[in-house]
């Protein structure tokens, strides 16, 4: 895998601590066990493009109120979108 930060082949798939803020701006959280591209040649980690969209996109479709302060990135990725309240009914 290719650094998008000094090109080097070394860069690995690893998983790290983020803290993100809500699309609110109310607060930030805590997303442990996040996907994340490091590279040992300049020393950079950080989420790919792909995933960056992915979490603010989940951000902006669910609850974010009830978000507890640190929680992991697949827990993240499980919470309901409340959009789809509105196609399915229960
Ligand atoms: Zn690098």
């Amino acid at each position: 895998m290719d650094c998008q930060w000094c090109n080097s082949d070394q860069a690995a798939e690893t998983t790290g601590t983020v803290y993100w803020e809500l699309p609110d701006g109310s607060r930030a959280i805590e997303i442990t066990e996040t996907p994340a591209i490091s590279c040992p040649a300049c020393g950079m980690t950080c989420q790919s493009d792909e995933l960056v969209s992915e979490i603010e996109d989940q951000l902006f479709l669910i609850d974010t109120k009830t978000l507890p302060k640190t929680l992991t990135f697949q827990d993240l990725m499980a919470q309901p979108r409340l959009l789809k309240r509105n196609y399915f009914k229960f």
